[in-house]
Parts: structure tokens; C-alpha cells; sequence
């Protein structure tokens, strides 16, 4: 990888993973490096296999890489003690995954309060005005079983957002939606990054790629073209 520049927000290393179970083994992840700028949009694309949540969940230092470092604004998240890397990741990255990252048994607006508390000092931004950025304002007070599918989406991308992170990561964050929900998705993921956040996400939708300023393609875990600042039309996705 080149010079590294202040202005990444995240940046990987030669990321390798490696998975073991029984006498099956699998190399999940085989060198991967990747930046990611403030206020720029990154999509990951490929096919199912190809090492994209492995990908995602070493970025957001959820599992650690076999090899490899990962770095939030500067930071190494990697190879450190779990409960080191959940404190950075609640203070740096947003992070969206398929499994919903909502607890059952709390409203909306306290699954936004939960998240907060893991940061010390006053939130950036308020529980209830993040419930309105994302048109929630009147759901504060229901349990995520209560809610939409595109409700739902918007309550996860909230929770994410709660502490302002320099970092989002999604993982096909509009897989499940209709258009109209996956628009609102897609349109709050490029409002962060203007406002500064690299925003990386993995996708199959090609409303999705369309919103992305570059595409990395992965391919049986090997970034096809690192680093390229392939045109988003190229790729036909
Ligand atoms: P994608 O998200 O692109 O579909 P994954 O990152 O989920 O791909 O998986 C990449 C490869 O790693 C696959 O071969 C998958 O079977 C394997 N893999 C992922 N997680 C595990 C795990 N916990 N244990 C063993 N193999 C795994
Ligand atoms: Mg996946």
C-alpha cells in the first residue's frame, strides 16, 4: 500500500482470514487491501462466497484477521483484546450487519441510547433527533417486532449512526427492502458521507452501486482490481 494519507478513515492491510473447522479449512480472505476517505462511498461487490462479511466484520474489528491490519482514522482496531476493539469500534464505525443490530426488548429510542452509553461524554447527536432523521420521530417508543421491514432498516441505520461514527460499515444494507425504503437507505448513506463518513458497503443492489464514488470487486477473497478507482459503470454490476 502507498503513503499512508490523514484523510483515510479507514484503511486495511494485506488482510488475510483464515477458517478452520475440522478438516475443513478456508481462506476466507487472501491479502485484501483497501482504503476508505472521509466522505467517500465505497461499494464491495461479489459472489456469494467471495469473502465479503468476512471482509466486513474484520473492518469493523467484530473478528480479527489471521493476518493483516486494519486501521479506523488512524487507529489499529486489529489485533487487540476484544473488549479494546468493541470500545473503539463503539466510538469509530457504525456498523450495519444482515443480523439486525437492534436488542428485542428495548424501544427504538433506547437501542439509540444503549449504543451511546458505550461512548463516554454526551452524545453528538440526540436519540430523538436521530429517530427524525430517519422519519422515526413517531416509533421512538416501539420494540423492533413492532416495526416494518423498512421501518426496521431505518431503526438499524439509527442505531449505526448514534455516535456520529468516522466510519459506517453496511453489510447489503437494502437487501430485504422495498425500492422506496432502499432510495431512503441509500440516499441517508450518502448523506453521511457528505458530512464526512466513509461510508463502505456491501451490495448485490445496483441502485446501491450507483450511489458508490468506487467499487471493489472481490472475487474467492481477493480484491480483483485494489485500489483502482474503477469508473462505477465499468463494472455491471
Ligand atoms: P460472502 O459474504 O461474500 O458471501 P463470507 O465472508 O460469508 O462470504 O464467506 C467467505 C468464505 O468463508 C466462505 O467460503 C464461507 O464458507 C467461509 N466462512 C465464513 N465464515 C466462516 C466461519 N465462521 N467458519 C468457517 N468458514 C467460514
Ligand atoms: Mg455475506
Amino acid at each position: 500500500m502507498s503513503a499512508r494519507s490523514h484523510d483515510d478513515a479507514l484503511a486495511a492491510r494485506e488482510l488475510y482470514r483464515f477458517f478452520r473447522s475440522g478438516e475443513e479449512e478456508t481462506l476466507a480472505l487472501r491479502g485484501v487491501s483497501l482504503r476508505a476517505r472521509r466522505g467517500e462511498t465505497v461499494a464491495v461487490i461479489g459472489p456469494s462466497g467471495s469473502g465479503k462479511s468476512t471482509l466486513l466484520a474484520c473492518l469493523a474489528g467484530l473478528e480479527e484477521p489471521s493476518g493483516g491490519e486494519v486501521r479506523v482514522t488512524g487507529t489499529r482496531i486489529s489485533h487487540r483484546p476484544e473488549a479494546e476493539r468493541a470500545r473503539l469500534r463503539a466510538r469509530h464505525i457504525g456498523v450495519l450487519l444482515q443480523t439486525r443490530n437492534l436488542l428485542a426488548h428495548l424501544s427504538v429510542r433506547d437501542n439509540i441510547r444503549l449504543a451511546q452509553r458505550a461512548v463516554r461524554g454526551r452524545p453528538a447527536t440526540r436519540a430523538d433527533a436521530l429517530l427524525d432523521q430517519v422519519g422515526l420521530a413517531s416509533r421512538a417508543r416501539a420494540l423492533p417486532r413492532e416495526l416494518s421491514g423498512g421501518e426496521l432498516a431505518r431503526a438499524g441505520l439509527a442505531v449505526a449512526l448514534a455516535n456520529d461514527p468516522a466510519v459506517l460499515l453496511a453489510d447489503e444494507p437494502t437487501g430485504e427492502l422495498d425500492g422506496g425504503t432502499e432510495q431512503l437507505v441509500l440516499h441517508m448513506l450518502r448523506d453521511r458521507a457528505e458530512y464526512g463518513c466513509a461510508v463502505l458497503l456491501v451490495t448485490h443492489s445496483t441502485a446501491a452501486v450507483r450511489v458508490a464514488d468506487r467499487v471493489l470487486c472481490l472475487d474467492d477473497g481477493r480484491l480483483r482490481d485494489d485500489e483502482s478507482m474503477r469508473d462505477v459503470h465499468d463494472v455491471g454490476a
